[in-house]
């Protein structure tokens, strides 16, 4: 199969890519849609639910930066399975930006960008 061509898909594909070369350990739903003013601050989230987390990703980006902010949330996913708290409990610093998280952030970034994830990815 090759890389699609239309952005949804593209974006539809490398998620199928990355439950694939980074597996979640649940169901994660992918919503691409027009995302209110405050939603739009971020690009895209994930919503973490009791079964399955949900991650939300503005339609009306370029692909560039759907993809790019696809594989952060994808990190996000990730940290959120490993049991990495979501807020600090003291201070109420947001640590959604640890190290930890940067590294795993990283590793996916460099997978999809430089060790081919990016031609790889067009067969899912
Ligand atoms: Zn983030």
């Amino acid at each position: 199969m090759p890389i699609a061509k239309r952005k949804l898909d593209r974006v539809k594909q490398v998620k199928r890519w990355l439950e694939h070369a980074f597996p979640a350990q649940r169901p994660v739903r992918l919503v691409i849609r027009d995302l209110t003013p405050i939603e739009k601050k971020l690009l895209g989230y994930v919503s973490y639910g009791a079964t399955l987390d949900t991650l939300y990703l503005h339609s009306m980006q370029p692909l560039y930066v759907m993809l790019a902010t696809l594989l952060h949330e994808w990190a996000h996913v990730l940290c959120r399975e490993e049991g990495l708290p979501p807020r600090q409990s003291k201070s109420r610093e947001p640590t959604f930006h640890s190290a930890l998280f940067w590294q795993k952030a990283g590793a996916i970034e460099v997978r999809f960008l430089e060790a081919g994830g990016v031609k790889e990815s067009g067969s899912f």
